[in-house]
């Protein structure tokens, strides 16, 4: 039987230990890959320090001990099952670890992302079946998937780029429900962050005409624009304001004419006063909500949100004021791999530009050091990859 190293956690709060373990073999429809690259995210640390076993007492959520964490990996098939027609042995790829039942009603409607079992492999979610179905995350030498997960990679998307689609994804997915596209102004909040710069980028590619962003250091939102400074105005927004604004004027919104929010004032001045179709919110955990708020009050009439950010206070939002202006609210999580092709396809073609990201690749053996040092980045310019072909 042949062996492989994966970095496997045995206790929430524990290092990860690299243990030798055999090579699963594909069953029919899914395909094994030898993992080149897995991108690690900042919230992981949280995570296997068991982060959400504090919000769920029951511990639902995560996957059964030892686990294989690794949320992006990238890599090129090794072995398909007997039942796999279309992806052959050698193709460059990357595993979408979104999962889901299969057989519900949204699954069977082609709705995989609202699958009450969806979970994400490698990561955590809401079907220990699954989670023990495909136990192996990327960090490991090699994975099993179903072969409906894989994306292609055209030959210019590198392994470490393609360990980035997580995040890019996620923003590409909630970006395509509010219509981000030609003729459209976009508000990306948090814009120098993972999630907010990868929207940006995505943005750009889509073919948004103007877009805001907001972040708490210049020099990074000085980066930022730098992508296309005729599209793109950053503002610096150090704190939320002290008060939040009532969002109560009926038709005014923007926090009424007595105590502006110089964010809204100038998302309006961006936008011949009227305020930005769309709105992205990518803020980082521990955001207060009023951050998340002030942002949805730079929306025109008619305007609408999504949330991919982590904001956990809850939002004081004025139903009234939603409704006379007709806002849109919605949440989003994560990506189909339908979308997770037009991504690729869009990198291959070259209108989406992976080249500013910076990757930093460290060995499987290094995986402990890199959770603990995640918080030294240049904002989503960082890029952590981990290498799993090497255990040195
Ligand atoms: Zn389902």
């Amino acid at each position: 039987m042949a062996t492989m190293i994966a970095a496997r956690l045995h206790a929430y709060g524990s290092p990860m230990t690299l243990d030798r373990i055999e090579v699963p073999e594909p069953r029919p429809t899914d395909v094994l890959v030898e993992v080149k690259a897995c991108g690690v995210v900042p919230n992981l640390a949280r995570v296997v320090g068991n982060f959400f076993g504090t919000l769920t007492p029951d511990n639902k959520m995560m996957p059964p001990l030892p686990a294989i964490f690794g949320l992006d990996p990238a890599g090129v098939v090794a072995k398909v099952g007997e039942q796999v027609f279309s992806i052959r042995p050698g193709e460059r790829v990357y595993v979408n670890p979104a999962r889901s039942c299969g057989s519900c009603k949204m699954c069977r409607n082609g709705r995989e992302l609202d699958c009450p079992s969806f979970t994400l492999q490698g990561y955590f979610g809401r079907s220990q079946d699954i989670m023990r179905a495909y136990p192996y995350g990327g960090l490991a030498q090699f994975i099993t998937a179903p072969a409906t997960a894989l994306v292609k990679l055209p030959d210019n998307v590198s392994f470490e780029a393609a360990a980035r689609l997580g995040y890019f994804g996620t923003a590409y997915s909630a970006m395509k429900k509010i219509g981000v596209g030609p003729g459209h102004t976009l508000l990306v909040n948090g814009a120098s962050g993972q999630l907010g710069l990868n929207a940006v980028q995505l943005a750009l590619a889509m073919g948004a005409t103007k877009i805001l962003g907001t972040g708490r250091k210049q020099a990074l939102l000085d980066r930022v624009k730098a992508l296309a400074p005729e599209r793109i105005e950053v503002l610096s927004v150090p704190d939320a304001p002290s008060r939040p604004s009532s969002a109560s004027g009926g038709g005014q919104g923007g926090g009424g004419p007595t105590n502006p929010d110089p964010l809204v004032v100038w998302a309006r001045s961006k936008t011949e006063g009227h305020g930005v179709d769309g709105m992205i919110d990518c803020l980082p955990p521990g955001a207060p909500a009023a951050a998340m708020m002030r942002a949805l009050l730079c929306l025109r009439r008619g305007g609408r949100a999504v949330n991919v950010g982590a904001v956990l206070e809850t939002l004081q939002l004025n139903a009234f004021w939603m409704m006379t202006n007709r806002i849109g609210l919605q949440g989003s999580v994560w990506f189909t791999t339908g979308e997770g092709e037009a991504m690729a396809a869009m990198a291959g073609a070259g209108t989406l530009d992976l080249s500013v990201l910076e990757h930093r690749v460290s060995p499987l053996s290094k995986i402990n050091g890199v959770l603990a040092g995640m918080d030294a980045r240049d904002g989503g310019f960082t890029n952590f990859v981990i290498d799993p072909t090497r255990v040195d």
